[in-house]
């Protein structure tokens, strides 16, 4: 590895020509071969720079060494950080934490006090983004040819965002790297080109950013050899837009004029370039197809020289997969890369590879990393079972708890043993506990390779949205207070994530009885929509805004079950494995076979009838 580079860039980050796949793969090769100096390194520059830091200062008193970095520094959580975010977002000196000035906030999509946990970034931070963003062509070029000779249709999106009292802009990570000069001036790649230009990503108005990329990519289909969005949610909420829209698509590439209600000006431009002129030919042969009764295979029949779709089909989104499948008519589903806005962690070096056996190399010098082994929860030895992308019910692993710290680096690790992240960044997160629990499934090098598992504490997910079982209780909570009124009981709950169609929603199964005579009560609907309301208003901000600003989740759903159907699900546990004495009723279900048990036992359904609030925080 070389120190130094024109953009005087720390030397963790070697410099290259992106065009150049071969010296992309060498740079990798050296990354993965390296894996203990170059986290070493990593450790050594981030403490030598942000030691005088509040934050380091503080546990290290003073001194740079490894040693007592992590003897002293703890481990942590959001919440023992938040005080120092909330310090720097009111407008204190990013040193702090930090000894680069942070120049903005990255909002996640975990939430702390039902509001996004915000991530401080650096303007370096971008350029490590990018040259991660760049080592993803040439290992997708090691396994598909021809990928310069045409384009990539990726749909996507710039989010909401706010400024902090002191300033600083707050906003999703992909938001603020679509939004900066390293996007924007991007320098030419040949195996990297767009159907949509940077106007049409860059509209803040989501509508009328989806409708021009589509048209865009629509126009362009004969040049389109990949398709993809970031999430495969995101993706399939494309699809479902065409679906609605084809019709007015045509029309514009038919007569060569983009619709009125394309206001914005930067969209109308481009988009206008792109149509040129009218295409009354190509506009019968994409409504030829859109025209056919069954969507089977869509993708490559609008777009007949695709070779993937690029989307993150693990953790969550592995419950798209099957619809993906239909859409896509048996084209491979390719997950890049594993990222979050605290860090951008790890590629995938089998790209092709099935979802399931889907696995990211986590790359040294993007962050220092170390695990906490996790125990499982029941001690009768259970296994993870991967079951849609996430844990089967009642084989969560134990917390770990603070007092049993205990981290292992990354080059020791164990093949088959599960271990929740932890990131020490370059932009001022030490010893940070992210909540994703992985699992070591190999090493590509030296470097190991995991497989997402599952997020710490997530039970529901359609989009971005993040749902635990404590946010749960608390919404279903204050939804129950209101039937309680009128003297019903909730006797019991669960939930689960119905991706049926698109977009999907939460679903509430209730068992519900009447104060005193315990039969099933009669339901007025309108309570029973209010009490529907009430849970999605008490879920957290980003739900809210999938819910309300992207239109990514549909309304909540609740399900009125017959009396004895929680007696019938946990019959169906303990046929399962899971132990009487210590049953407790799954929060939620994500077995097909238990989801049967409930559906076939619904007496009533309720759906909320109006979006939660939501404004930007
Ligand atoms: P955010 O904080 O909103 O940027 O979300 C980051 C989180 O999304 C990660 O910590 C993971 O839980 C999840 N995530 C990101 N990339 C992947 C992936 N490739 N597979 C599964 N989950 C992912």
């Amino acid at each position: 590895m070389t120190r130094g580079n024109p953009c005087q860039l720390p030397g963790m980050l070697p410099n290259y020509d992106p065009n150049d796949s071969e010296a992309g793969m060498k740079i990798l090769e050296d990354l993965t071969e390296n894996v203990e100096q170059i986290q070493q390194r990593v450790l050594e520059e981030i403490i030598t720079r942000n030691a005088r830091t509040d934050y380091l200062k503080g546990f290290l008193d003073g001194q740079f060494d490894k040693q007592v970095f992590k003897k002293t520094v703890p481990v942590v959580n959001y919440e023992d950080i938040k005080p120092y975010i909330e310090r720097i977002a009111n407008g204190d000196s990013s040193n702090i934490i930090s000894a680069e000035p942070i120049i903005e906030l990255l909002t996640s999509s975990g939430t702390s006090g039902g509001q996004p946990k915000m991530m401080p970034s650096t303007a370096e931070d971008l350029h490590r983004k990018t040259f991660f963003y760049n080592l993803l062509v040439p290992v997708m070029n090691k396994y598909v040819d021809g990928l310069d000779e045409g384009k990539a249709m990726y749909l996507l999106f710039v989010k909401p965002e706010t400024k902090t009292p002191s300033g600083l802009m707050a906003r999703p990570v992909l938001t603020s790297y679509y939004k900066s000069n390293n996007f924007k001036n991007r320098p030419f790649n040949r195996f990297n080109v767009y159907t949509s230009p940077d106007e049409t990503i860059l509209c803040s108005d989501s509508k009328q950013s989806m409708y021009c990329q589509l048209l865009c990519g629509l126009v362009q289909r004969q040049e389109v050899l990949r398709v993809g969005a970031v999430f495969a949610s995101a993706f399939l909420r494309a699809i479902k837009f065409l679906e609605h829209n084809w019709k007015e698509l045509c029309s514009n590439i038919r007569t060569g004029h983009v619709s009125d209600w394309i206001t914005d000006p930067g969209c109308r431009k481009v988009v206008s370039l792109v149509l040129n002129k009218p295409k009354p030919e190509l506009a019968d042969l994409i409504e030829h197809e859109c025209n056919s009764k069954s969507w089977e295979g869509i993708i490559k029949k609008l777009w007949p020289r695709t070779k993937y779709i690029e989307v993150i089909v693990t953790g969550s989104m592995a419950q798209y997969v099957s619809t993906l499948e239909y859409y896509g008519g048996g084209l491979p589903l390719v997950s890049t890369m594993y990222a979050s806005s605290e860090c951008y962690f790890g590629i995938n070096f089998k790209p092709l590879s099935k979802p399931w056996d889907v696995s990211y190399t986590l790359i040294p010098n993007m962050a220092y990393f170390e695990f906490l082994p996790v125990k499982k929860k029941n001690e009768d030895g259970a296994q993870y079972v991967q079951c849609n992308g996430v844990c089967k019910e009642n084989c969560m692993e134990k917390e770990t708890e603070k007092e049993d710290v205990e981290t292992v680096e990354l080059v020791d690790v164990k093949l088959g043993q599960y271990y929740e992240l932890v990131v020490t960044t370059f932009t001022g997160l030490y010893r940070y506990r992210v909540g994703d629990i992985l699992m070591v499934t190999g090493f590509h090098n030296k470097a190991p390779q995991f497989r997402f598992v599952h997020r710490r504490n997530v039970v529901l997910s359609i989009d971005t949205d993040k749902t635990s079982e404590e946010d749960l209780l608390k919404a279903v909570t204050k939804a129950k207070v209101i039937v309680e009124s009128l003297g019903i009981l909730l006797i019991e709950y669960t939930s689960y994530a119905d991706t049926s169609s698109i977009p999907g929603h939460y679903v509430l199964f209730w068992e519900l009885t009447s104060k005193g005579n315990n039969h099933l009560p009669v339901l007025d609907s309108k309570i029973m929509e209010q009490c529907c309301s009430t849970v999605e208003e008490s879920l957290d901000s980003v739900y809210r805004r999938c819910r309300r600003k992207d239109n990514s989740i549909g309304p909540l759903e609740i399900r009125v079950v017959q009396h004895g159907t929680f007696d019938a699900l946990m019959d169906f546990c303990v046929s399962q494995g899971s132990s009487v004495n210590q049953y407790k009723t799954p929060r939620c279900i994500k077995s097909g076979e238990a989801i049967n048990i409930l559906g076939s036992r619904v007496v009533a359904r309720f759906f909320s009838q109006k979006a939660p609030f939501w404004e930007p925080v």
